[in-house]
Parts: structure tokens; C-alpha cells; sequence
């Protein structure tokens, strides 16, 4: 039985799930915990914890930081109490950025302005938002072919995010009453001594842990970063980073093809660093 699942993304940023349907979800799964780990906000934890609360599935409030160390390199945040100014401001710049895209793509005549899809998809608008219309549009066979060709980085509806850097998010995140974890080590492309690095520098600015078990990472994967967690005396966490149809792929606790397995203990260590 799968217990956990910290890494969750709802229609509170991405996800398709609102999420309440992201809780229900995890209660008929037999999940214990899942953590929201919305982008760059935290609108979908009220709705979360009283959904938490009907069906006893417990909710962990996070937040997903994307932060610039050469690559785009995400910190996840759990027990995020307050948005510090500086949070507040990349969901700013997110907004700025989505403006330029749906002008972009309506000057090449489709039907797309900005007020209609935050009313469609709510306030926290990402590039799978996109991705969708152009899919809906027939100009994109699906999401990896809209981010193929139009939405991922250099292509014609790409407009950078201003992001900020990783050291001030660990300590964004730390200021807002949060624990500072690296998500999905292994997407940045860093050797072990680079990722050590990496390592290193956010501990320097408050890091307690590292993303272990994560949908798609094999098992000598995981067990290499549960030995670096345990070498630099860091939590462990795990997560799918479950997007619903966003990421048809990735079910919610069992990550790819039920690769993912994610204890209970793991958030009990999680919450006395927490405090909670
Ligand atoms: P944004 O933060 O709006 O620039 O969009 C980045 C987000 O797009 C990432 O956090 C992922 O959730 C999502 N993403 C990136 N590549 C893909 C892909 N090939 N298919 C679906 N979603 C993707
Ligand atoms: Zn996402
Ligand atoms: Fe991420
Ligand atoms: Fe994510």
C-alpha cells in the first residue's frame, strides 16, 4: 500500500485537479498524507485541508519555487506559513510573462486573451495552460508536442520568467516559516561532484532536504540519494509531482508505472523538523 505522496500539483498552479479532487483522490487510493506543492503560491491549501478534513487524508501545505542556479533548479518549501514579499513578487512576473505569451499568440490570430483563460484556469497560469490551448487548437498533437515546438525554452511562444536565485528562495522559503527541500535532483544534468555543489549551496542558505524517490527515478537512482541525504544529514522526501492530465503519465502516489513508493516515517521526520 502506498502511504504518501509529497509533491502535488492542483489547478491552484498547473495541475488539473482542484485540490479538493486531488484529496479525494488520494483518500480512495488508501494514500495517509499528500503535501500541495502548487508553483510559486499557496490558494489551493484552504480548499486542500477541508477536504483533508472530510475524508481524513492528511494535507501538507508546500509550494513549488522555480530558482536560477544556471539551470532552472526547483525548491520545494513544506509548512509554508506566509508568502514573503519576495514569493510575492515571482507571482507577479508570472503574470507579466503569461500577458506576453497570450498577446504573442494573439497577434499570430488565435483566439486567446489573458482574462479569459485566468477565468478559465484561475489565477496561477503556467505553460501546460498553453500547451492545452494549442493542443485545443490542433496546432500541437499533445503537451509534449506543444512544449516541442512552442512553449519550451526558444521556441515562438516561450517568454522567460525573471527568476530568482536559488539563494534567496531557500531563504525566502525558510523566512516564510518553511522547510527548504531540492526537488528532482536529477533533472538539472549535474555529475555527483556538481550536485554536490548544489548541495552544498543551499545547505549554506538553509536546506533540510533532498527529493529521494520521484516518478521515473529507478531504484539505484533513489538509493544514491537517500546515501547523499544521509551523508549531509538531510530529510528525505518523496513525491510523484502528480499534474492530472497536464502529466497523463504520472499517477498520484505510485508516480510512473508504480515505481514510487514513499513512507509515512519520511513525513514524520519532515513535520518534528517542521515543528509541527
Ligand atoms: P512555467 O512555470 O509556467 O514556465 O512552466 C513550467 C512547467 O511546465 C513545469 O513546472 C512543468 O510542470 C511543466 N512542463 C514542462 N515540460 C512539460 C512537458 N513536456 N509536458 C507537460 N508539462 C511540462
Ligand atoms: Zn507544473
Ligand atoms: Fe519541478
Ligand atoms: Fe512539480
Amino acid at each position: 500500500m502506498r502511504e504518501i505522496d509529497l509533491h502535488v500539483h492542483t489547478t491552484a498552479s498547473d495541475g488539473t485537479d482542484t485540490p479538493a479532487e486531488v484529496v479525494r483522490r488520494a483518500a480512495e487510493l488508501g494514500l495517509r498524507a499528500i503535501a500541495i506543492t502548487d508553483h510559486d503560491n499557496v490558494g489551493g491549501y484552504a480548499e486542500a485541508f477541508s477536504a483533508g478534513m472530510e475524508t481524513g487524508v492528511e494535507v501538507v501545505p508546500g509550494i513549488e519555487v522555480s530558482t536560477k542556479y544556471g539551470v532552472a533548479v526547483h525548491i520545494l518549501g513544506y509548512y509554508v506559513e506566509n508568502l514573503v514579499p519576495l514569493l510575492a513578487e515571482i507571482v507577479v512576473d508570472r503574470d507579466r510573462r503569461n500577458e506576453k505569451v497570450a498577446a504573442l499568440m494573439a497577434s499570430d490570430g488565435l483566439p486567446v486573451t489573458y482574462k479569459q483563460m485566468k477565468q478559465r484556469f484561475g489565477d496561477v497560469i503556467g505553460r501546460p495552460h498553453f500547451g492545452e490551448l494549442l493542443v485545443e487548437f490542433g496546432l500541437a498533437r499533445d503537451m509534449d508536442d506543444a512544449f516541442a515546438r512552442f512553449v519550451g525554452k526558444g521556441m515562438r511562444y516561450y517568454v522567460p520568467r525573471t527568476i530568482i536565485d536559488i539563494d534567496s528562495s531557500v531563504e525566502a522559503i525558510i523566512a516564510s516559516g518553511g522547510v527548504p527541500v531540492l526537488a528532482h535532483p536529477f533533472q538539472y544534468k549535474k555529475n555527483d561532484e556538481e550536485l554536490r555543489e548544489l548541495i552544498e549551496r543551499c545547505m549554506d542558505h538553509g536546506l533540510r532536504g533532498i527529493e529521494c524517490r520521484y516518478s521515473g527515478y529507478g531504484p539505484e537512482q533513489s538509493a544514491y540519494l537517500e546515501r547523499l541525504a544521509e551523508e549531509y544529514g538531510l530529510l528525505k522526501t518523496g513525491g510523484s509531482d502528480y499534474h492530472g492530465s497536464h502529466k497523463a503519465h504520472i499517477a498520484l502516489g505510485s508516480g510512473i508505472g508504480g515505481n514510487l513508493e514513499v513512507p509515512y516515517e519520511w513525513l514524520e521526520r519532515l513535520k518534528a523538523v517542521a515543528g509541527q
